[in-house]
């Protein structure tokens, strides 16, 4: 079976054609700058890269651009269409309606659009994505992959925000969470690991990216997570500010004379660890930077470091006890440093990692980087949403979902 896995953006959209009898990449790539001039096809497989620079006004043009890529004879990697067996959706929005994965409906598609307004920097692209596959491939089945579903099982205590109760009902109000298919896969790849029923674990898992969040995951089922109603809340992340007291909004729209949108724009793209150390929102230059002694590039590490910290430190207590503490994602897989940072003087929890194995290159498999007496396993786990995304996918055609 092959599946296509989508993930569009609002100019974007990302691709991988995933043959699921060895679960290995056939094909993947981006189009890039859709409905802006100067789009762009980028396009790999064994065979190599091809770049295609072309007109894409819309979302149904690049994905046309892109099937016809996947099936051409000098760089394609498949046949026919007929091949692809399924399509699977990123999709970033569930709200209280998708627990789970689903197969495409109209009636799903209904309820999707009536969520967009909860995420409306993602939900528009992606139904755009979804609605542009749906006029080229009828009849080939598709699934929606929600981000925010991993953590619909979060008890009312951890998902409610200490709001009037019918705000919470009438406008849909609460912690939703986000990164739900990665810290879905990492748990389950670090519980296979652990060797121990999934009961039995209790695992913090840390998402560092571009967008940052830690989830904490009590017998295999999320209990709580740092992102909140938007994926701008928890800990600060390259430009977003995390976490923040919300009176800081009325104080500076007065101040820099900012609307309400205004001030969560600049929350949302000036601030993080690109805004502390006004030298860049990314973590290669930002331990560059550091590592020849500039303060700020320092002080937004440590700030960044000290919240991951509270974060894992606030999810022990809240799972009393913890067997498993896991990196994923761009800065959790690469920057040891950050690792090195979070994990120091973590002895209280029994936490303590190995210094060299933890500055060891991620080789692409799990990375155990516990130190010889850490009570606690640290574990590196590259991350692979698209595998789990084509894993669902499958499960749901082929009425295997539980
Ligand atoms: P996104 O949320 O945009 O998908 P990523 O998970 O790719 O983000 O993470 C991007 C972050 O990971 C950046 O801060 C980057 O500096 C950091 N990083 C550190 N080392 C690497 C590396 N070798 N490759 C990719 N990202 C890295």
């Amino acid at each position: 079976m092959k599946i296509l896995v989508v993930n569009a953006g609002s100019s974007s959209l990302k691709y991988q054609l995933i043959d699921m009898d060895t679960e290995s990449v056939i094909a993947k790539g981006g189009c890039e700058r859709i409905g802006i001039r100067g789009s762009k096809l980028t396009h790999k497989t064994s065979r190599g890269e091809t770049n295609i620079e072309q007109d894409m006004p819309n979302h149904k043009v690049a994905l046309k651009l892109v099937l016809d890529a996947l099936v051409n004879e000098k760089y394609g990697a498949i046949k026919s269409m007929s091949e692809i067996d399924a399509v699977g959706h990123r999709v970033v929005h569930s709200a209280e309606d998708f627990n789970r994965s689903v197969l495409l409906t109209d009636e799903v598609m209904k309820k999707c659009r009536a969520n967009a307004e909860l995420a409306p920097l993602h939900m528009p692209a992606n139904i755009l994505g979804i609605e542009a596959c749906r006029e080229v491939m009828p009849s080939t089945p598709m699934a929606l992959v929600f981000d925010t579903a991993f953590h619909s099982t979060m008890p009312p205590r951890a998902y409610m925000y200490a709001i009037d109760y019918n705000d919470y009902k009438e406008y849909k109000v609460r912690r939703y969470g986000f990164h739900g298919t990665s810290h879905k896969y990492v748990s389950q790849e670090a519980i296979k690991y652990l060797g121990k029923p999934a009961e039995e674990t209790k695992i913090v898992t840390c998402h560092l990216g571009g967008g940052s969040s830690i989830s904490a995951v009590l017998g295999g089922k999320c209990v709580d997570t740092s992102m909140g109603f938007t994926p701008l809340a928890g800990v600060p992340m390259g430009t977003r500010s995390g976490d923040i007291d919300p009176a800081v909004l009325e104080y500076l729209a007065a101040k820099k004379h900012y609307t309400i949108l205004d001030c969560v724009n600049y929350l949302n793209k000036q601030c993080g660890v690109a805004g502390v150390s006004g030298v860049s929102s990314d973590f290669r230059d930002l331990t560059k930077a550091a590592a020849e002694g500039n303060e700020r590039a320092k002080l937004a590490i440590d700030v960044f470091v000290y919240n991951v910290k509270k974060y894992i430190g606030s999810y022990i207590a809240a799972m009393n006890g913890i067997d498993c503490l896991v990196f994923t994602a761009g800065i959790g897989e690469n920057t040891w440093q950050v690792r090195r940072a979070v994990c120091e003087d973590m002895n209280f929890f029994g936490i303590s990692i190995d210094a060299l194995k933890n500055e060891q290159k991620n080789d692409g498999t799990i990375h155990d980087i516990s130190g010889a007496d850490s009570k606690v396993k640290v574990l590196v786990i590259p991350t692979n949403e698209e595998l789990v995304i084509a894993r669902e996918t499958k499960e749901l055609v082929e009425g295997k979902a539980n």
